[in-house]
């Protein structure tokens, strides 16, 4: 039970056949994985109605960054959607930029202080992109659910702070990182990678292994963050390591209630995200 839907009117012609309670939305950016099916698959749980969207967003993307060469794959996204699809799901995939952000639009969104710390930092502006697109995509579909990979951890925390701020009625659901075999957190950039560097990879989440087993054993920021400053130091390819509280994303003062560690490492062009979460 698989629609696709290229403008806002398609979109609503075919959501008025479907009779349905309420609506999941799955916002992406296509050439979909394990990871982005995972939050399908919850959305077929929960909703009579599942919108995925594929729409490679401009705003997100910084000068020189990887927008053109972004990978392009809706034949075989909708093959996997296909595959999963037990309940009805309308894929939304303008070909007109124009779908979401007409001519004039004003609804620019600020993701404030926290998104120009660590990926905002590296990526100006690139957070602004993103809630600026989600809120666009919840004014479309108004769901009822949202679903996101913590995978994107920050962007998570902001999507929600976002929702709270503009009083949405979105409920925004956090969903588990999926990986492949060896530990590496799927991506879609994944793809960029020689299969050497996605061994060189794998570092990231080991040195996060790393500072959560010296925090789950010693109880204490110091050591861990002693151990952080002497991996940075002996490998330029990490952008940042960093331990947030996991709700707020501020520098934690002390070891208790949810904590996150965060990552970004360089192989190549290519910067790899990845988190871990911490429970006291
Ligand atoms: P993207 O297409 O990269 O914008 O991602 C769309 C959604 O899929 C976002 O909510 C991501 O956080 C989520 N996602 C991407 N990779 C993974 C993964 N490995 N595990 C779980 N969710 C993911």
């Amino acid at each position: 039970m698989l629609y696709l839907a290229k403008t806002i009117e398609e979109y609503k012609d075919i959501k008025s056949q479907i009779v349905h309670k309420s609506v999941g939305l799955i916002p992406t950016m296509g050439n979909l994985h394990k990871g982005h099916i995972s939050l399908l698959k919850e959305s077929l749980k929960e909703n009579e109605l599942s919108v995925v969207t594929i729409f490679v967003n401009p705003t997100q993307f910084g000068k020189g960054e990887d927008f053109d060469k972004y990978p392009r794959t809706l034949e075989q996204d909708l093959q996997h959607i296909e595959k999963v699809a037990t309940s009805p799901v309308i894929v939304f995939a303008p070909n007109d930029e124009k779908e979401i952000y007409p001519n004039g639009f004003s609804g620019k969104v600020s993701a404030g202080k926290l998104g120009r710390i660590l990926e905002g930092e590296i990526r100006p502006g690139h957070f602004d992109g993103v809630v600026t697109v989600v809120k666009r995509l919840f004014d479309i579909f108004k769901p009822d659910n949202a679903y996101f990979g913590k995978k994107d951890y920050q962007q998570f925390v902001l999507i929600e702070s976002m929702t709270k701020e503009q009083k949405l009625k979105t409920k925004v659901r956090g969903l588990p990182t999926i990986r492949e075999a060896s530990g590496l957190a799927l991506s879609s950039r994944n793809n960029y990678l020689k299969e050497s560097e996605r061994q060189k990879g794998l570092k990231l989440k080991q040195t996060l292994e790393k500072v959560k087993s010296i925090l789950k054993e010693k109880k204490e920021l110091k050591p861990a963050l002693i151990l952080i400053e002497k991996e940075m130091k002996t490998d330029s390819s990490f952008n940042y390591i960093a331990i947030k509280d996991a709700k707020t994303l501020e520098d934690p003062k002390e070891v208790k209630s949810s904590i996150v560690i965060l990552g970004n490492y360089q192989v190549n062009n290519v910067r790899l995200l990845d988190n871990l979460e911490v429970e006291f």
